[in-house]
């Protein structure tokens, strides 16, 4: 490869474009032609620079595509990376919630690779519909009679109450006009799919008679919202769907539960704070109950409508439920994680949110006296770092107050810099290492460290980053 005569004048010692692009036909190959120019535009401009300050007293074809390659490396890493999830919460909003367990991820690659009967009936050779990969199983597991599924909850809940109170009346309690976070508020919501709120009752208390005085022949619906991340406590009054219900009913209205995180198991019985299920919505009389596939459920980002047939069949032929619709890869991975709600002993082991989220403490403790030594080795001497209990959260709303006992690799520095460096740090280790910063110190819970070794194996990198 020839060398630029590094004797003429500095503004000539530097190829064109096309003399580059010539020598780096494989570049172009792999990366095409528009993106490697635009790549080997920017490499010259730099070496000019440094020419200009005094710099690059040789200039080297082979280098300039070395620099080239590397750049065309970088640019085109995907964005999205994996993370270390030591925050404490397991379904962080930020992070991607809830993890796919195996089956629904095999179910998923099926989906996106190969032809499938998505909306096609195999043995009648007729159009099908998307739904029935997924309505039997909800229907099976919360009781309802007919079940759809849209893009998330939030989607769920425009849907639901474009079609059922577009243009009518909707009373809701002040104690439940709750704000999700990410900008989805239920006053809000309501308003885009044009049923008009009526604020009703009291932020503490709301009772059957304020429903009741709200009722007019504008009514469209009543409407009971968890509210997923606050807790109202002391003296507080709220009406239980079975009131509602009957007083629904009693008015030939229609029940619509938002029930934010949705749980299809008793909890309690893999020792987590109970929280009331789907079946039990159902149960107790509500007629439409919506929720999210990818909080507690543990399944992909969906949101799930069940409840009464004639009520879902007009929500299916909403023109809003094309464009909100799910797509294959997603209904695969609902379908798989469902079954599983089938056999809910193995559940704890076959989905990695409730695996998390029911750890033993003590499997959590040993795990952060296993990995102290190791971290304090790399820590340099304005750290200190100590195994401490703390509390986990099961994060995206649900189950707000109930902290569940963890243990975290805790680190106090002697200012709040060298904490915030050492967050930053942590950030860039090949698998950034997410933790939280409270209380002047920086908290690794362990809770949802399932790849110990890769946590270990970068300590060694963590320490020359701090040096
Ligand atoms: C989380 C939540 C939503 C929004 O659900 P997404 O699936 O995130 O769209 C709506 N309502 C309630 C009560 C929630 O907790």
């Amino acid at each position: 490869m020839p060398n630029i005569d590094n004797n003429a004048d500095p503004r000539r010692r530097l190829p064109s474009v096309d003399v580059v692009i010539q020598q780096a036909a494989g570049l172009v190959e792999q990366w095409g032609h528009t993106q490697t120019s635009k790549v080997v535009r920017t490499e010259l401009t730099r070496i000019r620079v440094d020419i200009a300050a005094g710099g690059h007293s040789e200039v080297v074809i082979a280098d300039i595509i070395r620099s080239v390659e590397a750049h065309l490396i970088r640019i085109n890493q995907s964005t999205i990376r994996q993370v270390i999830n030591l925050t404490g919460i397991v379904l962080h909003t930020n992070l991607g919630r809830a993890l796919l367990p195996k089956k629904a991820l095999e179910a998923v690659m099926l989906a996106a690779s190969a032809p499938i009967n998505l909306e096609f009936e195999i043995e009648k050779g007729m159009r099908g519909n998307r739904d029935s990969h997924v309505e039997p199983l909800i229907c099976e597991l919360t009781g309802a009679e007919a079940a759809t599924v849209v893009n998330n909850n939030a989607a769920a809940v425009l849907l639901v109450l474009n079609t059922l109170a577009d243009g009518g009346q909707v009373p809701v309690s002040r104690g439940e006009l709750v704000e999700i976070g990410g900008s989805f508020r239920i006053p809000e919501v309501m308003e885009r799919s044009g049923c008009k709120l009526v604020e009703i009752g009291a932020t503490n208390c709301t009772h059957i008679e304020d429903y009741e005085k709200s009722i007019s022949e504008k009514t469209a619906l009543l409407m009971k919202v968890h509210t997923s991340n606050f807790r109202i406590e002391g003296f507080t009054k709220q009406v239980t769907e079975v009131e509602l219900a009957k007083l629904a009913h009693t008015h030939h209205l229609p029940l619509v539960a938002d029930l934010g995180s949705g749980n299809l198991i008793n909890l309690a019985e893999i020792g987590l704070p109970a929280e009331p299920t789907a079946a039990e919505a159902i149960a107790n009389g509500v007629d439409i109950i919506c929720f999210s596939g990818d909080k507690l459920l543990g399944g992909p980002q969906c949101g799930i409508i069940a409840g009464r047939r004639q009520l879902v069949d007009r929500i299916r032929i909403n023109p809003l439920k094309r464009a909100l619709r799910i797509d294959k890869m997603t209904l695969a991975a609902l379908a798989e994680v469902l079954k599983m709600y089938r056999n809910p002993k193995r559940l704890r082991g076959e989905l990695p949110t409730l695996n998390f989220l029911s750890r033993a403490v003590v499997d959590i403790e040993d795990q952060a006296r296993r990995l102290l030594p190791a971290m304090a080795a790399v820590l340099p001497a304005e750290y200190n770092v100590a195994v401490t209990a703390c509390s986990s959260q099961i994060g995206s709303g649900a189950l707000p107050i109930e902290n569940i006992p963890s243990f975290a690799l805790v680190v106090t520095a002697s200012n709040d810099a060298q904490l915030r460096r050492l967050a930053n740090c942590l950030g860039q280790l090949p698998k950034p290492v997410v933790g939280r910063l409270n209380d002047r110190k920086l908290w690794l819970d362990l809770r949802c460290l399932d790849c110990e070794q890769q946590f270990a194996g970068q300590l060694a990198e963590l320490g020359e980053l701090l040096e």
